[in-house]
């Protein structure tokens, strides 16, 4: 299935970068829905434009800033992925026009 959490940031971005990340998300501008993810503005030094997507394939993330340009997952994006999370977006964005799944407690 197609979510993420807390971990997942955790993982890709390093403490350091995450720990950044918190004290961005107030930053974070209004989410905006593209497929697969969403976009947002961050106010860090400068607005920084950052894309989030996930998919099956794992969390992908691109800002505009220099390290997000050097290909780092980078405390905006950390700060967007903790913003969708409080949000209650991080499953999959299509969910929301999808069939409900069956019954994922599993077996009774
Ligand atoms: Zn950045």
């Amino acid at each position: 299935m197609a979510s993420f959490g807390q971990l997942d940031l955790w993982r890709l971005a390093g403490k350091r970068s995450f720990d950044r990340g918190e004290r961005y998300v107030d930053r974070v501008g209004e989410l905006g829905d593209i497929e697969d993810g969403v976009v947002a503005t961050v106010r860090g030094t400068e607005p920084y434009q950052v894309r989030l997507t996930w998919t099956a394939a794992g969390l992908t993330g691109d800002c505009s800033c220099p390290f997000g340009q050097d290909g780092e997952f980078c405390k905006h994006c950390v700060a967007v992925g903790l913003a969708v999370i409080a949000a209650g977006r991080n499953a999959a964005p299509t969910a929301a026009d999808a069939t409900p799944a069956a019954d994922p407690t599993g077996p009774a």
